[in-house]
C-alpha cells in the first residue's frame, strides 16, 4: 500500500496540474488535460484508449487486468469544468496556486480533485508491482459532464457500452463530512433524483397597455401560481435513502414534518440540504411574457425546474404539482423529462467504505443520500442495471458547509489533507475489492 504522505503529494502536484488546463465547459477543450492523463497511466502499465465522440473532446479509458476474471471496479470523474470570472477569485481561476494549506483553482472540488486523487492512487499502486489478483481496475474520465454528458458519460455508455462495462462505480457526489447534534456523518451518494422540467403557461387576451381593462392579461395571472411556489415542498414522501440518513442523525422517521422542523431549529444548514431528498421540489427559475411593453400580454410562460425522487415518473411528478398549483388556470407542458436511478445501500462497496470511514474517523456515521442534482452515475446504472454506483471522495478537513458553497462558486479550493486522504481511500479500496 503507497504512503499516506506519498499519494497526498502526488495528488496535490496532479490536481495543481490539471487546475493550469483550462476545461471550462463549454467549449470544454480536454484534449490536452486527457493525454496528459493518458500518459501518466500509460507510463505506469495501463492500457489506455481514448474515445472522442466530437473532436478535441475524447474521454479517456485506462484499465489494469488481474490475472483472472472477477469483478471491475470503475473509479470514474470528469475533466471538464463550470466556468470561472476571474474578477470574483482571489487568485487566478487556472493558477493551481498553493495557499494556506489548500489547492486553489477553479475543479479544486468539482472534480479535479477527485481526478487527481483516483490517478495518483491507480499510478502509485502500478508502479509499486501491485495488480488485482481477479478483476480489473478501470478508470473513466470523462469530457462534458457539466454540459449534460453528451459527448462524455452519456455517449461513453450509450455509443461504447462494452468499453465501460463494469460491476462498481464510484463518482463524484457526496463525501464530506458534516455535524449534527454531536455526530460526524459521512454521506454516500447511491441515488440520483429525477429531472422534469415543464413550462407553466396562463392565457388571457391582448390589448393596448394604456387602456388596462381592454385586454386580459395573463400575466398578474401568474401571481397567483408564483404565491404557491413560495414554499414549494409538496407533501413529504419517505424512501430508502433519506430514511436511512434521518436515522444516522438520530431522528424519529415516523413523523417527517416533526423530524424536518426539529432539524430547522438545531440547524437550518442541514433542514435545507435535506428537504429535497423528501419529495418532488419545484423551483420557478425562468419567466417571459409580452413582447413589448406596450402591449398586454395574451400569454405568459413560466419555467419551472422540477426534481422528482428516484425512478418516479411524469405522472408522479404532475400529482404532486397539482397538489401545489390546483388543477386549474394554467396549461403544463413538459420539455425535460428524465427519470432518476439508484443502487442498493447494502452492498460490499458500501461496507468497504463504512469500513474506511470507521478507521480514519473512528464512531463517525456513513449514511446512504440521494443527490437532488445529477451526475453521470446516472448513466451507468441505467446501461448496466446490476452496476452498484456510488459517489464518494471523503473529505474531513473542509467540512460540507464550508465546500458546499464553493463549489461551482468563486476562490473554489481544497485542503492538502483531504487530496491525501482521498487518494487513499480509492488505493484501499482497488486492493480490498479486486483481491
Ligand atoms: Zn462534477
Amino acid at each position: 500500500m503507497p504512503e499516506r504522505q506519498d499519494l497526498e503529494r502526488r495528488t496535490t502536484e496532479l490536481l495543481q496540474r490539471l487546475i493550469r488546463f483550462n476545461t471550462v465547459n463549454p467549449p470544454g477543450n480536454e484534449q490536452a488535460a486527457q493525454e496528459f492523463l493518458r500518459g501518466l497511466l500509460e507510463g505506469a502499465g495501463f492500457e489506455c484508449e481514448l474515445l472522442a465522440a466530437v473532436e478535441g473532446r475524447p474521454n479517456l479509458v485506462a484499465k489494469l487486468r488481474g490475472a483472472s476474471d472477477g469483478p471491475s471496479l470503475c473509479l470514474l470523474g470528469h475533466v471538464d469544468t463550470v466556468l470561472a470570472d476571474p474578477s470574483d477569485w482571489s487568485v487566478d481561476p487556472w493558477s493551481g496556486e498553493l495557499r494556506d494549506g489548500c489547492v486553489w483553482g477553479r475543479g479544486a472540488l468539482d472534480m479535479k480533485s477527485q481526478v487527481a486523487a483516483e490517478v495518483a492512487a491507480a499510478v502509485a499502486l502500478s508502479q509499486e508491482g501491485w495488480r488485482p489478483e481477479s478483476g480489473e481496475l478501470m478508470l473513466v474520465l470523462t469530457a462534458d459532464e457539466e454540459a449534460g454528458a453528451e459527448h462524455g458519460a452519456r455517449w461513453l455508455c450509450e455509443q461504447q457500452t462494452e468499453k465501460v462495462r463494469c460491476d462498481m462505480v464510484v463518482n463524484e457526489g457526496a463525501g464530506e463530512v458534516f455535524e449534527f447534534d454531536g455526530r460526524r456523518i459521512y454521506s454516500v451518494c447511491v441515488a440520483e433524483k429525477g429531472v422534469f422540467r415543464f413550462t407553466l403557461s396562463t392565457h388571457g387576451r391582448a390589448g393596448h397597455a394604456s387602456i388596462p381593462r381592454i385586454g386580459d392579461n395573463a400575466l398578474t395571472k401568474m401571481a397567483s401560481v408564483l404565491d404557491a411556489l413560495r414554499e414549494p415542498v409538496p407533501a413529504y414522501e419517505l424512501s430508502p435513502e433519506p430514511e436511512a440518513f434521518l436515522r444516522a442523525m438520530g431522528l424519529d422517521t415516523s413523523d417527517l414534518d416533526g423530524a424536518l422542523h426539529e432539524v430547522a431549529e438545531r440547524d437550518p444548514r442541514v433542514a435545507v440540504l435535506l428537504e429535497p431528498m423528501l419529495g418532488v421540489t419545484l423551483a420557478p427559475t425562468m419567466m417571459r411574457a409580452s413582447e413589448k411593453i406596450n402591449v398586454i400580454p395574451a400569454r405568459a410562460e413560466l419555467g419551472v425546474d422540477c426534481r422528482v425522487p428516484p425512478e418516479l415518473g411524469e405522472e408522479h411528478a404532475l400529482a404532486r404539482i397539482r397538489e401545489v398549483l390546483g388543477e386549474d388556470g394554467y396549461d403544463l407542458d413538459f420539455r425535460e423529462t428524465v427519470v432518476g436511478n439508484r443502487s442498493p445501500i447494502d452492498t460490499a462497496l458500501m461496507r468497504h467504505i463504512r469500513s474506511f470511514v470507521e478507521r480514519e474517523d473512528p464512531g463517525a456515521e456513513v449514511t446512504p443520500m440521494v443527490l437532488p442534482g445529477f451526475s453521470d452515475s446516472r448513466w451507468f446504472r441505467d446501461a448496466f442495471p446490476d452496476c452498484i454506483a456510488y459517489g464518494f471522495f471523503p473529505q474531513t478537513t473542509m467540512d460540507l458547509f464550508e465546500a458546499a458553497p464553493l463549489i461551482h462558486g468563486a476562490d473554489e479550493r481544497i485542503p492538502v489533507s483531504d487530496l491525501g486522504l482521498a487518494s487513499a481511500f480509492y488505493a484501499e479500496l482497488a486492493v480490498e475489492v479486486l483481491q
